[in-house]
């Protein structure tokens, strides 16, 4: 069976850079597309970025057993979709879920054997400097993004792997490290 690996961590700590750095150097790994309640910022394109759904669409499939897992986050909802997670693992490539952090809570329960990677920034005030720096957000949701990362923040020691953002080629070095050993680990 094909590994799944979550990413996690707070908003404006780098995951997306990361990620693409990651997959630059581990070409076979499949991004899962989540769904989303949220307006699709400039250049994101659904299937692409994610599925954009209506509330009522998103609601109707949590009622159906839709999601491998689910949260709200800054007014909206964010989830991995079960159709669109099958699909790419049965494929028999690894996949690669990027969640924040209540949504990589329960994947720990429903599919522990997926590797946990959380990403932490070198100290808090770095995530503010990037958000506003990022410019993709309005000065109230960077506020609210804010609040959230401080309980995000906390469940750091939850996760099994931490990798640490501060100087970013060493952190793309160790997160291919983690990945690429924990994708070989699954291998039959
Ligand atoms: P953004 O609005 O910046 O694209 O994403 C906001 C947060 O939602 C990020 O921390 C991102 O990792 C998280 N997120 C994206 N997709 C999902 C998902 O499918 N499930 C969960 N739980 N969080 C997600």
């Amino acid at each position: 069976m094909a590994r799944v690996v979550v990413i996690t961590g707070p908003s404006g700590v780098g995951k997306g850079t990361l990620i693409r750095a990651l997959r630059d150097r581990i070409p076979e790994l499949e991004l899962s597309v989540s769904a989303t309640t949220r307006n699709p910022r400039p250049g994101e394109e659904n299937g692409r970025d994610y599925w954009f759904l209506s509330r009522e669409d998103f609601e109707r499939r949590i009622a159906d057993g839709g999601f491998v897992e689910h949260a709200e986050y800054s007014g909206n909802r964010y989830g991995t979709l079960r159709e669109d997670l099958d699909k790419r693992t049965s494929a028999g490539r690894p996949v690669l879920l990027e969640i924040e952090v209540q949504g990589a809570r329960q994947v720990a329960k429903t599919m522990p054997e997926a590797l946990r990677i959380f990403i932490a920034p070198p100290s808090a005030d770095t995530l503010r400097t990037r958000l506003v720096g990022r410019g993709t957000d309005a000065k109230e949701q960077i506020d609210r993004r804010l609040a959230v990362a401080e309980d995000e923040l906390a469940a750091q020691p939850e996760f099994p792997v931490v990798v640490v953002n501060d100087r970013l080629e060493e952190a793309i070095d160790e997160l291919t490290r983690v990945v690429a050993t924990g994708i070989d680990e699954a291998r039959p």
